[in-house]
């Protein structure tokens, strides 16, 4: 995290997500806003706990932050931050960016990379107005996705002001989830080409994911 404590304004992209486990959508669509929003760095934030999946099993911080380690490791721009894990309790991502501002140069800025359908949720997020003042928005949609269903979710004062805060960034078709790798592993099928080999390494090394979810 040393590259936190510089005090220089520099872009940074912050992936948050579990990574249970981490794959190539996500590396994919950090590179993707990497080079189309020449951001400086892209920091990878495994959540604690994240609150919407309080009822699911998941597998512990320490093996989703070291995967997630494992797969940066060879991208000098890309780097991991266990600033939610530290923290503990139910991730929010307005607690995790009001706690990066006090740490990075006060001209710098904040780009929250998601999943475009995530931010149709966004409202239900703690404090999304808050946030919205806080950073600005990277959004990853397939190619011909349909942004008409941001119009019926946001009321129209609220959707002229979130808009002017988040960009749509196509990325390539990844029929790829965390959730549909965990099903393979478990049924014994083949991950390969889906997720780096250091990180299929990591999981068979320390058998994840064989039983339960
Ligand atoms: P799960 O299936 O367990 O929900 P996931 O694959 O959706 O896992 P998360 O860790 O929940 O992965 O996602 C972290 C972030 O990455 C979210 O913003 C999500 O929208 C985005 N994301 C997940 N999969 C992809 C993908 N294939 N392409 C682009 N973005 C993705
Ligand atoms: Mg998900």
């Amino acid at each position: 995290m040393e590259s936190l404590d510089k005090k220089e304004s520099l872009k940074f992209g912050i992936m948050g997500g579990t990574f249970n486990p981490i794959h190539y959508g996500h590396l994919v669509t950090a590179e993707e806003a990497f080079n189309q929003f020449k951001l400086d760095k892209v920091i990878f934030m495994p959540s604690a706990a994240p609150p919407h999946k309080k009822d699911e099993k998941i597998i512990s911080a320490d093996d989703r932050y070291l995967m997630t380690v494992l797969a940066v490791a060879s991208n000098k721009h890309f780097s991991v931050s266990s600033l939610e894990i530290e923290r503990g309790g139910y991730s929010y991502t307005v607690d995790t960016i009001n706690a990066l501002k006090k740490r990075l140069a006060p001209n710098s800025k904040i780009y929250f990379i998601t999943g475009a359908d995530a931010i149709l949720e966004i409202l239900t997020w703690k404090e999304p107005h808050k946030l919205i003042d806080f950073c600005d928005f990277i959004a990853a949609t397939r190619p011909g996705y349909n942004l008409g269903k941001f119009r019926e979710v946001f009321s129209y004062d609220d959707w002229q002001k979130f808009k002017s805060k988040i960009s749509f960034m196509e990325i390539p078709a990844l029929a790829i989830s965390s959730t549909a790798i965990r099903e393979r592993i478990r049924k014994g099928r083949s991950v390969r080409y889906l997720l780096p080999d250091n990180v299929i390494d990591y999981i068979s090394k320390n058998r994840l994911y064989i039983e339960g979810d």
